[in-house]
């Protein structure tokens, strides 16, 4: 029987987390392994290729593959692509762009979730701000997650790292609790009110993924049905780790 808070919550036992960490560790290790190949001239679609070759020979299944119809291992967006970017082979990335990639895996049953946003070679100084602000707006609100604290502490830490310079956050994406489901309740805003929603116990599987934007936080769909891009089509960056509340603490599941 699947413990479940009073909110609909799925909360993990210890040996639940320990499984998770499995998926986590492949999940990382393909997104480590594809930007390790991040370069001028490669494909988004090659990029794609690699990551299901390294989930697979971990004995993983590509967790995005096939999710509401997506067909790639990994979403890659490029530049003005905020997330959910389709890998193709006309996508070509060239000196200066910027890529998001996400990686999830199923092991057992369990996903793993994680992005990262790579410079392609020299970046604008401005786009290389960006992505160290994201980053650590990421940080910061991992840094949030322990016992009684709230979702709006996370998202508070966030929104505060990633406007100080100027940045919009995006609203209308967010993170999200993870399990055998990749996507859970509850939704984990990047921007909200120190104390306030959701408090955090104990068994809680968050990934936590700020989208930020170098200019406004206005963000559209693409016709594609997936593809998200910033209005004004300046860069933006996104950076996730999935994370548990544990009774010793908070661990992070995505890492090698
Ligand atoms: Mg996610």
């Amino acid at each position: 029987m699947k413990l479940r808070n009073e909110l609909g919550i799925i909360l993990k036992t210890q040996g639940e987390i320990e499984a998770m960490k499995e998926a986590g560790r492949v999940s990382a290790k393909a997104l480590r392994m594809a930007g390790e190949i991040v370069r001028p001239g490669i494909s988004t679609w090659d990029i794609d290729a690699y990551a299901e070759e390294v989930i697979r020979m971990e004995g993983g299944i590509p967790g995005f593959k096939g999710y509401g119809g997506f067909p790639g291992t990994i979403c890659a967006s490029v530049n003005c692509q905020v997330v959910h970017g389709i890998p193709s082979k006309r996508v070509i990335l060239k000196e200066g762009d910027i890529i998001s990639i996400d990686t999830g895996a199923i092991i057992d049953g369990w996903y793993g979730d994680n992005a990262w946003t790579f410079p392609v070679g020299e970046i604008a100084p401005r786009t290389k701000l960006l992505l160290e602000t994201t980053e650590k707006a990421l940080f910061a609100g991992l840094a949030q997650v322990k016992e009684g604290a709230t979702l709006g502490d996370i998202g508070a830490a966030i929104q505060q790292v990633a406007e100080r310079p100027g940045f919009g956050v995006v609203r209308e994406y967010v993170g999200h609790g993870i399990g055998r489901d990749m996507h859970e309740p509850p939704n984990v805003p990047n921007y909200g009110k120190k104390g306030k929603g959701i408090r955090l116990e104990v068994g809680m599987c968050l990934a936590i993924e700020p989208m930020v934007n170098q200019g406004t936080r206005m963000v559209r769909q693409m016709p594609d049905g997936w593809t998200v891009e910033t209005l004004d089509k300046l860069p933006s960056a996104h950076f996730e780790k999935s994370i548990a509340l544990t009774a010793d603490g908070p661990v992070i599941l995505t890492q090698e």
